[in-house]
């Protein structure tokens, strides 16, 4: 049986690895950064997801036994008619600490004058899998718009002002059980889990 350790305290995404290594019958129990100590302080320095993705998984390895995995993801939206900002920066566009309204508030005006046609945006998730003479990036993106108002009042982030290209709802009004089936971080997953099921 093999160990990840995520570099993530959030219990819902552990849950969701875990049941999807599952579901793929691969041997793998995935444990928090707790059970070794905690998450180190990691600076997120990186100009792309993959080089955060990076430093958070490597940070994580150096709290423990090399044999083991250490997985890390570093998420953003990157909007096409501002030179794709806010990206690495997402969580914290509008400054700190973090907060999901200032950040939405500030895209929406920052692209007030920006027409229907030019709103183009992704979401993207970059998952990176480190351990001894290991060091893997997964990437997974979603293409939509971002609309003009909120739209929706569940998920988190940017959700209520994006639309997907794959649906009519945006990321706030579809359920979970969609968002997984089109989201970057799911699409990111997959490919981790692909890549797991060939060694
Ligand atoms: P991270 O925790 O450094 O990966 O930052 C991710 C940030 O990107 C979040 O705080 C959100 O602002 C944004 N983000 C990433 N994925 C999503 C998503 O699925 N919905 C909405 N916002 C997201």
């Amino acid at each position: 049986m093999k160990t990840i350790y995520l570099a993530s305290g959030n219990a819902h995404k552990l849950h969701e690895l875990q049941t999807a290594l599952d579901q793929a019958g691969l041997a793998v129990q995935v444990f928090g950064p707790d059970k070794i100590g905690g998450m180190p302080e990691v600076e997120e320095t990186g100009t792309t997801f993959e080089a955060n993705a990076l430093l958070k998984a490597h940070g994580l390895q150096e709290m423990a036994d090399k044999d083991a995995w250490f997985l890390a993801d570093d998420s953003g939206i990157e909007i096409d008619a501002l030179n794709g900002r806010p990206g690495v920066i997402s969580a914290r566009y509008a400054g700190e600490p973090c907060d999901d309204e200032a950040n939405n508030d500030k895209v929406l005006e920052e692209m007030r004058e920006v027409s229907e046609r030019e709103r183009s945006c992704r979401f993207r998730c970059v998952l990176a899998l480190v351990g001894k003479d290991l060091e893997e990036t997964f990437a997974g993106s979603c293409e939509g718009v971002l609309l003009q108002k909120r739209r929706g009042s569940g998920g988190f982030g940017y959700d209520p002002l994006f639309l997907p290209n794959e649906s009519a709802s945006t990321f706030a009004e579809i359920s979970l059980d969609e968002k997984a089936k089109i989201s970057h971080r799911a699409r990111a997953l997959t490919r981790l889990i692909d890549w797991l099921k060939s060694q």
